[in-house]
């Protein structure tokens, strides 16, 4: 497990590492620069670099945090890419359903296999595991309504990187909504009223919103206020969290 610099988390937890391009929201990936830089450092789990690894010995991790945790699984993936074989999601899946003291967030670009196994009844839903996709222009909204047919208990959009807006969501059935603009060399802006308009229509469907950060080539500057104030609502969880 890793501490992470996320907002919306606390910790991650890497079972499966590598991934591939999948549309325009995975242009300056996150995960494959960090894959290759883990790589060169001779860092033993990311030796096949951004190829698509499971990690069976990482199953054990979350038995044995001693404190409850908010975990993003697979920061350096997507558990629902078609190169994980499913018995492996499963046992994932095992270890969530067997940790109720840990809030597992799970986010996938992959929505289709998803529901696919979902429908296919081979995911066991736990209270404990919210499962999210991203979407982060117009050409993958569908990937919402796809998300609200599956079975999860508590369902969420990462709109991150923003590239474009999201006008008329069908967020019937979703739970939180996170908004982040890009960041890093040379990132595709993010215009406000964009944002303001997911926010308009999260306050309409009475969805909690968050607003992770401006982004752009100096992150830490352009900071994470939104009118002026920060915006960190979450799902509803136990009160022994806190992230
Ligand atoms: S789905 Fe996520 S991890 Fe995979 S390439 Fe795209 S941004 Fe990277």
């Amino acid at each position: 497990m890793g501490k992470s610099s996320i907002e919306w988390t606390e910790l991650t937890w890497n079972p499966v590492t590598g991934c591939s391009k999948v549309s325009q929201g995975c242009k300056f990936c996150y995960a494959e620069i960090m894959s290759q830089r883990l790589k060169a450092m001779g860092v033993d789990k990311y030796k096949d670099g951004f190829k698509v690894r499971t990690h069976p010995s990482t199953l054990e991790e979350p038995y044995s945090w001693s404190k409850s945790r908010v975990v993003f699984v697979n920061s350096m993936s997507d558990l629902f890419h078609p190169e994980v074989p499913l018995e492996f999601i499963q046992k994932v899946f095992k270890v969530m359903n067997d940790n109720p003291q840990h809030v597992f967030q799970v986010l996938t670009k992959r929505t289709e296999l998803l529901l696919e196994y979902d429908n296919a009844n081979e995911l066991n839903w736990s209270e404990n595991i919210w499962m999210g996709t991203s979407v982060e222009d117009q050409r993958v909204m569908e990937r919402i309504d796809i998300l609200s047919q599956t079975k999860a208990k508590t369902k969420f959009l990462s709109c991150e990187p923003l590239i474009g807006p999201l006008p008329e969501m069908n967020l019937g059935g979703i739970d939180w909504v996170i908004v982040g603009g890009e960041s890093g060399r040379t990132p595709r802006p993010m215009k406000p009223e964009w944002v303001l308009d997911i926010k308009r229509q999260c306050n309409k469907a009475n969805v909690p919103f968050f607003f992770k950060q401006w982004g752009g080539t100096n992150k830490k500057k352009a900071g994470r206020k939104l009118e002026g104030k920060t915006w960190d609502d979450m799902p509803s969880m136990p009160v022994e969290f806190s992230i």
